[in-house]
């Protein structure tokens, strides 16, 4: 260990557009607090900054995905080199860049009851060296998956592959795709982004999936957004306003999700129909076998990946993977796959709390054990905020009201003059008999990367204090006024 220990009163791990909504809001709110971004990478952004392969962009629309303090003036669904510029803008207008550290990466964080405070090791990656770092309050705002790698599950014979493989989290700056045949395994958002991207310039691009996805598709504009700016609106009332109608009309789908499913099933897998040539199979290629929103629901501006499979240029295989040959992927129907290049937009790896080992009083924390507070904080691990979206709506709706809860939570205990603030399940009766579940209700929501990994994730009771509603039109008007003196936070 090098360096000299330093103090903060809150350090935020992570300067992604949960890091960095953070320290917006912790600067606002609170003034007098000393605070820090570690940050492993060598600039702000996170999973925009990482993503690199072409035709990267938003799935959300920038109205609500970004933050509901900074106005989004561009088309609703952004590039990753847009939403890069916007976080530059909100860096830069409110001075937040001299409390950055760049390639930091937080490795140990260890809690001390006698000390109430935090201390982490912090690895600088340049150097090699690590240094002490010191937190009363840590937010923790590192996301929710792997940035160093993608996942690709480990199918046989891969290692004949004689062409090349590349996972979109990790794609190669110099990959030359010009006439070459590529075949994208993978039917969410990314195979959807990329194919549309680069199926002008292949041979020919094919998506391979297991099953299909729903999607929705129209125009990249917002009319609502469009008609305000007409009319002279300022900036700030057109992004309010847009993202008002935005919700209002996405909580009218979710409604529609969970009480009418096949409706909306319908009308999506028809309205896909309608972009596709007659004899396109739809019943095999888009229609998923699921209900509508226990995956995310990918938007596709301008419908771009039913035109690329309309023009030829790109077209779809749903069939299993037996394994690969030398020329290509062999499938369980007994076709193959030939090709050049093979994309495995096959997900992430999930990552609890950044690989990051931590401790209170000495004892490793074992997040699965755990018990949420409200998809914030965790039974037995003090002075720590978590901040994880939505899975519905945007996940950067969840950054502004986690931060509005660190603030009041954070305030509330200079107030009561303690230094200390630990979620504990009620054992009053309250709490009692409260059923300990997964995370996530597996017959609501399971996207691959989740359902690979529930086991590493904290649990949840069947209250509300303790469980991630992923209800973003309850939480906004709930998270605002919950009851800190409820018994659910102990503070000392
Ligand atoms: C391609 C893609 C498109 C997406 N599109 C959308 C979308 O349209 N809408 C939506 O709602 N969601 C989308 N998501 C989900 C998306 O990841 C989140 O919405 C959001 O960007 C997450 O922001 P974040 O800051 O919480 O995490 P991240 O963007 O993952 O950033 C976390 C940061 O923490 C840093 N970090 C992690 N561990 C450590 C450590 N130990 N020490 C120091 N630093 C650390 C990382 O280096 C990183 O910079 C998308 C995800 C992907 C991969």
């Amino acid at each position: 260990m090098t360096g000299t220990s330093e103090n903060f009163d809150v350090v935020i791990v992570g300067a992604g557009i949960s890091g960095i909504g953070a320290a917006y809001h912790l600067q606002q709110k609170l003034p007098g607090k000393r605070y820090v971004i570690l940050e492993n990478l060598e600039s702000f952004g996170g999973t925009w900054h990482v993503h690199r392969y072409p035709g990267i962009r938003s799935d959300s629309d920038l109205y609500t995905f970004g933050y509901r303090f900074k106005p989004w003036t561009g088309p609703p669904i952004a590039t990753a080199a847009e939403i890069l510029s916007y976080l530059g803008d909100v860096i830069d207008e409110n001075d937040i860049g001299p409390n950055i550290r760049y390639r930091h990466r937080v490795l140990d964080a260890s809690w001390s009851s006698e000390d109430k405070a935090w201390t982490l090791r912090v690895l600088q990656v340049e150097t090699g060296e690590t240094s002490e770092v010191k937190a009363g309050f840590l937010w923790m705002c590192q996301g929710y998956y792997r940035h160093g790698e993608g996942y690709t599950p480990d199918w046989p014979g891969i290692e004949e592959f004689q062409g090349t493989v590349v996972h979109p989290q990790t794609w190669p700056e110099d990959l030359d795709y010009a006439g070459k045949d590529v075949v994208v395994i993978g039917s969410g958002a990314t195979a959807a982004t990329l194919v549309p991207a680069i199926a002008e310039e292949c041979g020919h691009v094919t998506i391979l999936q297991r099953s299909p996805t729903y999607f929705f598709s129209g125009p990249n504009r917002n009319e609502t957004a469009d008609m305000l700016r007409e009319l002279d609106i300022p900036e700030e009332w057109v992004h309010e306003i847009a993202r008002r109608k935005i919700l209002h009309d996405q909580h009218a789908i979710t409604q529609l999700s969970f009480e009418n499913p096949d409706f909306l099933a319908g009308e999506l897998i028809n309205s896909v129909r309608a972009q596709l040539p007659d004899d396109f199979d739809v019943e095999r290629h888009f229609t998923p076998r699921y209900r509508p929103w226990r995956q995310r629901l990918a938007y596709l501006p301008d419908g771009d990946l039913f035109k690329a499979i309309s023009s030829g240029k790109a077209s779809v295989v749903t069939d299993v993977i037996e394994g690969f040959t030398e020329k290509g992927i062999r499938l369980a129907s007994g076709d193959e796959l030939t090709a050049d290049i093979v994309v495995t937009a096959t997900g992430f790896h999930l990552s609890v709390l950044g690989d990051i080992n931590f401790s209170v009083d000495g004892a490793p924390v074992d997040f699965a054990e755990t018990v949420t507070y409200r998809g914030m904080m965790f039974t037995g691990v003090p002075n720590m905020v978590w901040v994880f979206g939505y899975f519905r709506a945007s996940w950067t709706l969840r950054v502004d009201l986690v931060a509005d809860f660190v603030c009041r939570l954070v305030s509330h205990m200079d107030e009561l003059d303690v230094r200390c603030v630990e979620a504990r399940v009620r054992s009053d009766g309250q709490d009692a008999a409260m059923s300990i579940l997964e995370w996530v209700d597996p017959e609501n929501f399971n996207p691959g990367y989740l359902t690979r990994s529930a086991h590493l994730m904290p649990r949840r009771g069947d209250k509300a204090e303790w469980q991630h509603s992923q209800d973003y039109w309850s939480e906004k008007d709930v998270l605002g006024s919950v009851d800190l003196d409820d018994g659910c936070l102990v503070f000392e």
